[in-house]
């Protein structure tokens, strides 16, 4: 046993179990998606690409997620401190099934030149939290796919959950105008050279914080934006 196990013993943190982050038992709570959907009409859709019928020119083109969001990947991907965190993602990486890995290879087969953005926190969160989980899920994501990972977008603002925010009105002004691109990168096409983007995400509610950050994105010259995230509220 190492001095740190002394120290820092592990314990699961779905249940408290002694010795690992995530036990069988809470492995086996895990629920992945069985059926991806269009993130825009909510039907089922093969892959999760948008429908041709839903896509508009700054829309996502496809959304793929990996598990349900129970209260266990809440506990995972809320509450945990930086120094779990990244072991904590390579203990996921140990446990992850086949068929997740064979889903996440559908990216690897759409394009071999994808680059992967985190969905950035606000300066004012990320220096009360200390890291952006995005970053590392997205780290964790790529031993799978083996694609460089971008910082082009910065996030000005947090923006309320959509269930707090009431009228239709204020929900478009509770995401629009949320990101930007970083002055360096203001040309994004430029910037990612002609390669397509996926944003990297923990949890996908009502997908209306990628749907903004896609908008930006095409606008400044990306062609196409997908959307990976881990889990599905
Ligand atoms: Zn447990
Ligand atoms: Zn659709």
């Amino acid at each position: 046993m190492f001095l740190i196990d002394l120290l820092f013993p592990k314990f699961c943190l779905g249940c408290g179990y002694i010795g690992v982050y995530l036990c069988r038992s809470c492995q086996n709570k895990l629920k992945p998606i069985e059926s991806d959907i269009c993130l825009y009409c909510k039907k089922p859709s093969l892959f999760g690409l948008t429908h041709h019928n839903c896509i508009n020119k700054l829309y996502v083109d496809g959304l793929v997620t990996i598990y349900y969001y129970n209260p266990i990947l809440k506990k995972v991907i809320k509450n945990i401190k930086y120094r779990l965190a990244t072991e904590v993602w390579q203990e996921f990486y140990r446990i992850i099934e086949p068929q997740i890995i064979k889903k996440l290879g559908f990216y690897k087969k759409l394009s071999p030149d994808f680059v992967m953005q985190p969905i950035p926190l606000s300066k004012i969160k990320y220096n009360e939290r200390g890291f952006n989980q995005a970053n590392l899920i997205s780290i964790f994501f790529q031993k799978f796919l083996h694609f460089p990972i971008i910082n082009l977008l910065v996030r000005k603002r947090e923006i309320l959950s959509q269930a707090q925010v009431k009228s239709k009105k204020a929900r478009y002004f509770n995401t629009r105008g949320v990101f930007a691109i970083k002055n360096k990168c203001r040309d994004a096409k430029f910037c990612v050279s002609n390669k397509n983007i996926i944003l990297i995400d923990d949890v996908i509610t009502s997908g209306s914080t990628v749907k903004e950050a896609a908008r930006i994105l095409k606008k400044a010259g990306v062609k196409k934006v997908y959307v990976l995230a881990l889990a599905k509220g």
